[in-house]
């Protein structure tokens, strides 16, 4: 039997087919063309489930589960999107709708949660029995997996560890409050710095790799001029590393998980990355002398959402 996995983002729906070992046997996308009414887009997702089940040459009576990943709060106990900012859904009934037309059981958990869960069973994480993995993208994604299952609270909304304070009264959040972790550690945050630094330090590289065109900076560019030990660059890096080694001292203190995973478009900076985040928690870390989270890199990049949501129907 084979599980598929649908990633409903706000631009695209991907649907992969997976085997039990997380093996990706074949795809199939579409626009998401999120304005529509939302039964439109459903019916999409549907068709494109039978679509990768096709490509990867096997039928629908293969299929053992469905599951989805969701941009947004999901309720795994009553299948619906409760609140999806991107796509603005909600309460959409996403389970009963696509089981109704696949006659299949369907599940639900929020995007970030399904990517840890991907980490877990194959990836970073694999063999450790519980992680934590953020996601550094425009936001911070953290999926939460103890036992191997998804933590998401006892209502549902938690784990969602962008929006840990990190700052007293800091920058507005989109979630209506101040200094979320998420306004500090994303590659939203280092572009919004990269930017700043180049106004205010017309000479530096990250200014001159892009022209002067600050609307051209994006995170590589930041940690590009880094690695070419621009001082301005360097500064900014460090700051960014500073607040996500502070939040991670904060999980490691509340839950002190085995690993620590870092995806996403910024963990591409590999060891420049890790290195010195790494050093810096160990010095912020409370209990020095005992061992503490492994921090890694995440390991199954941008197919860590199809599979961790076909897996639902394995860990179900
Ligand atoms: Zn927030």
């Amino acid at each position: 039997m084979v599980y598929v996995g649908i990633d409903l983002g706000g631009t695209n729906i991907v649907a992969g087919v997976v085997d039990k070992d997380g093996k990706i046997l074949g795809k199939a996308e579409t626009p998401t063309m999120a304005e529509r009414p939302y039964a439109e887009v459903l019916k999409d997702m549907g068709d494109v489930v039978v679509k990768a089940v096709e490509n990867a040459g096997f039928t629908m009576d293969d299929v053992a589960s469905v599951g989805v990943g969701a941009p947004g709060v999901a309720d795994p106990e009553t299948g619906d999107i409760v609140f999806a900012n991107n796509l603005r859904w909600y309460n959409v009934p996403v389970c009963s709708t696509l089981k109704a037309q696949l006659n299949k059981p369907v599940y639900i958990n929020n995007d970030a949660n399904v990517a840890g869960l991907a980490e877990a069973m194959f990836g970073a994480c694999k063999g450790a029995k519980s992680s934590i993995t953020i996601t550094l993208g425009t936001g911070l994604g953290g999926g939460i997996i103890l036992n191997g299952k998804i933590w998401s609270g006892t209502h549902g909304v938690g784990a969602e560890l962008g929006h840990i304070v990190i700052e007293k009264d800091g920058l507005q959040c989109n979630c209506g409050n101040h200094g979320c972790w998420e306004r500090y550690s994303s590659a939203t945050a280092l572009i919004r710095w990269g930017r700043m630094a180049a106004v205010e330090f017309p000479s530096c590289l990250i200014n001159a790799m892009v022209d002067g065109d600050i609307n051209n900076i994006t995170a590589k560019t930041v940690i590009d001029a880094a690695k070419a030990k621009d001082f301005v660059a360097i500064d900014v890096f460090n700051k960014f590393i500073s607040y996500l080694a502070d939040g991670i001292v904060t999980l490691i203190n509340s839950i002190d998980p085995e690993v620590i995973a870092i995806g996403g478009g910024v963990s591409k900076a590999g060891e420049f990355l890790l290195e010195p985040l790494r050093k810096l928690v160990a010095e912020k870390v409370m209990f020095k002398d005992l061992p503490y989270a492994r921090i890694e890199l995440a390991e199954m990049g941008n197919d860590a959402g199809i599979v961790g949501a076909a897996m639902l129907g394995v860990i179900a």
